[in-house]
């Protein structure tokens, strides 16, 4: 019996599988006590138009862990999807969201604020109506408050979606499709559905301006966004060319580091802060 290699490689694959179960475990019994714990920040990065006004800002998730630092919600949300705690989160969110959003529309702001949403909390059904009872709690108005919901997510189930997005309508909550160009749209949804902008996919802007697929996409995407009455905005907007190629090309909007990073502060904080 070749009892000796085979069973070491059973062993093998079993701390390795053991490994990532317990750090999975790990990090599902983090995420539940991150939100009282007062683990996760909302950073804020700002939106330009052509002239380069801001004209709002996205609102991004951190968590900073007591024992893992900063961690990017790239490694997180997908946990938090898989296990359901994205509905608590993303409530979390918004309501933190809509706090902010009240404090600078007391300063002035005219702006909005674009909340990221996952696919589970658009097919939870209260959660339309939780983000009405937020604004008429805070006093905030819909038109402020735009929802980013990814091309995937959003395409995936969009008639078991589609009371909710109904809901956005009647509402008069603005609906941006996030990551644009790395799902799979139906033109016709696209058409029905209640969208305000399309953000085109970092993927796309990195190569601009030199590479002809890149700019043959963005293009097409720009006409189409305007065709079906949206606004478009560039995500990952990193260099001069780039921003510049996106405003001759008609981009209506520009974000990314160029312009601005995802910050703890938004519209005047820094100014109040420094009570100038
Ligand atoms: P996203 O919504 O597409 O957000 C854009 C991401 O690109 C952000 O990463 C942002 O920091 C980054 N970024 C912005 N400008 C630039 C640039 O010029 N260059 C480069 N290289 N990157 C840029 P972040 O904050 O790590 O978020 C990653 C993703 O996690 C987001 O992608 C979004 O899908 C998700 N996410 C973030 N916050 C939330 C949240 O509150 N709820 C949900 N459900 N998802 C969230
Ligand atoms: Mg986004
Ligand atoms: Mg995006
Ligand atoms: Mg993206």
């Amino acid at each position: 019996r070749a009892k000796k290699s085979p069973s070491q490689r059973v062993q093998f694959f079993a701390s390795e599988f053991g490994e990532q179960v317990l750090h999975r475990q790990e990090m599902i019994r983090s995420l539940k006590v991150a939100i009282q714990n007062q683990q996760f920040q909302l950073y804020y990065q700002p939106q330009f138009d052509r002239l380069r006004r801001c004209t709002g800002y996205e609102a991004l998730l951190r968590w900073h862990h007591p024992v893992l630092g900063a961690v990017s919600p790239a490694e997180f949300i997908q946990l938090a999807e898989e296990t359901g705690l994205i509905v608590r989160i993303g409530d979390w969110v918004l309501e933190q969201a809509v706090i902010t959003l009240k404090r600078w529309v007391d300063q002035g702001f005219m702006g909005r604020i674009a909340v990221n949403v996952s696919a589970m909390q658009l097919h939870d059904e209260g959660f339309a109506d939780r983000i009405s009872d937020l604004l008429r709690r805070y006093g905030v108005t819909a038109l402020q408050l735009e929802l980013e919901i990814t091309e995937t997510a959003l395409m995936d189930d969009v008639e078991r979606a589609m009371a909710t997005l109904s809901r956005f309508r009647e509402l008069d909550l603005a609906l941006a499709v996030d990551d644009f160009g790395t799902g799979y749209s139906s033109l016709a949804y696209l058409k029905a559905l209640p969208v305000s902008r399309i953000k085109i996919d970092r993927t796309f802007v990195t190569g601009l301006p030199d590479n002809e697929q890149d700019e043959a996409l963005c293009k097409t995407i720009i006409t189409m966004a305007h065709a079906l009455g949206c606004e478009v905005i560039a995500e990952g907007v990193e260099t001069e060319a780039q921003a510049g190629w996106l405003a001759l090309a008609g981009c209506d909007e520009l974000q990314g580091f160029l312009l601005g990073k995802p910050g703890p502060h938004g519209f005047r904080d820094k100014a109040d802060s420094d009570n100038g």
